[in-house]
């Protein structure tokens, strides 16, 4: 063990595993936050679309403060009424009849592939194991879940690679037909591809993929941790189709309001295999997470609310393309639904985000050289002008560098 060569911290002892920005925050209030330098930023990362309600939101800080007074932590071998109670609104509000709730997005990804094998087991068909999913997505960093989204670079140097899991075109659908045969136990995908570059399926693909996948006989699952929860002017993105809920779905990210908290939904036929025994979480679904979950529910879950998701998406839709058909040269295309904005680059998007916290402008990096804008559904509409200045100075920067 070697010991730090100043008081001050450092990064000795980390895993090096982050490609970090050179900045620390010491706190932060709606989507503001500020520095251990004492600077100003305007946030439109929100913890990668995790702080739904922004930075300290007074009614979620009421909510861990109460319930971390009363009680932590039981386990699940006794009954959680607010577990119960956060399970109930989430399927008072979705398609969903059983929730299993987890610490993260990954372990929902975990219970939701776990629960598609199981369905099929439940229905006599054991050898219905192969999980389909698409180019270009992000499941997580399990096993599991590297395997289901294929990127190769997650899976480079870890060994095998699992069988059961097939990547197609993201969009693909006639090869998605040809794919699915008798051993495919389901089809996973992101309504909207978040890590991927913001990539929104279309109203009548959503639809269309439910139909394949319901005619074939096996489980749709949508991976809705990044554009779910309100980020797209719904409660959930499947939901601007008519007729697209799936069989199961994995929810996360902004669900906890910053808290850790993953959830994987299920219909009551696709969770008729998850019976005793078959899986658990000691975490999972505990009564401090649960509190500050519920509390994060029902503030996301308002007309208001969603409403103001729709109204700042359409300004910074409309303002962006102002801004890429000024600067041909350093924006190609505006991408993504609702609040997850994807702004695809000419110059390199990791060197385009030091330009924007030039401008104290956080917005966090994606696939296809984008450049996200994942802000607090509660950003108001001063905030996302200002955001939109903050980019043009950026765009201004960028063109300068490159005529240089
Ligand atoms: C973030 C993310 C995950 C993984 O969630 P973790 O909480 O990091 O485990 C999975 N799928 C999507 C779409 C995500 O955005």
């Amino acid at each position: 063990m070697s010991t730090p060569t100043s008081s001050a911290s450092s990064q000795q002892h980390i895993m090096g595993v982050y490609n970090r920005a050179p900045l620390a925050f010491e706190r932060g209030r709606g989507s503001r936050l500020i520095s251990t330098d004492g600077e100003e930023y305007l946030d439109c990362v929100a913890g990668i679309a995790t702080d739904g309600l922004g930075h300290a939101h007074p009614v979620l800080v009421e909510a861990l403060k109460t319930q971390g007074e009363k009680l932590w932590h039981v386990s699940n071998i006794y009954r959680i009424p607010e577990q119960e109670e956060l399970a109930d609104k989430l399927c008072a509000a979705t398609f969903a009849d059983a929730v299993f709730f987890t610490n993260s997005g990954t372990e929902a990804i975990e219970c939701a592939l776990k629960t598609a094998r199981r369905y099929h087991v439940a229905n006599g068909q054991p050898e219905r194991v192969d999980i389909i999913g698409f180019d270009g997505s992000f499941h997580g960093r399990s096993y599991a879940a590297v395997n289901a989204s294929g990127n190769a670079s997650y899976l480079e140097g870890f060994g095998p690679r699992l069988p059961g899991y097939i990547q197609l075109p993201f969009g693909d659908f006639e090869a998605l037909k040809a794919a699915i045969g008798p051993t495919t136990a389901g089809v996973i995908i992101e309504p909207v591809q978040g890590e991927g570059g913001a990539r929104a399926l279309s109203e009548a693909q959503l639809d269309e993929l439910r139909a394949i996948t319901r005619d074939a006989g096996v489980l749709l699952i949508y991976d809705e941790i990044q554009c779910g929860m309100g980020r797209t002017g719904k409660l959930f993105a499947y939901e601007w189709a008519s007729d697209a809920a799936p069989d199961i779905m994995t929810v996360a990210k902004a669900l906890g309001g910053g808290f850790p908290i993953g959830a994987c939904l299920a219909t009551a036929e696709a969770a008729k295999g998850m019976t005793v025994g078959v899986h658990g979480s000691t975490f999972g679904g505990n009564p401090l997470a649960m509190a500050v979950g519920k509390a994060a529910f029902d503030a996301i879950n308002t007309p208001e609310l969603l409403d103001n998701v729709k109204t700042v998406a359409g300004f910074f839709t409309q303002q962006l393309n102002g801004l890429k058909d000024r600067f041909p040269d350093v924006i190609v295309d505006i991408r993504g639904k609702g609040l997850l904005v994807g702004v695809k680059l000419i110059p390199n998007n990791r060197e385009f985000m030091v330009l924007a916290r030039d401008q104290k402008l956080l917005v966090a990096g994606g696939g296809d050289n984008c450049v996200r804008l994942l802000p607090a559904l509660n950003l108001t509409l001063e905030e996302a002008s200002e955001a939109i200045a903050k980019l043009e100075k950026a765009c201004e920067t960028a063109r300068a560098k490159a005529a240089a």
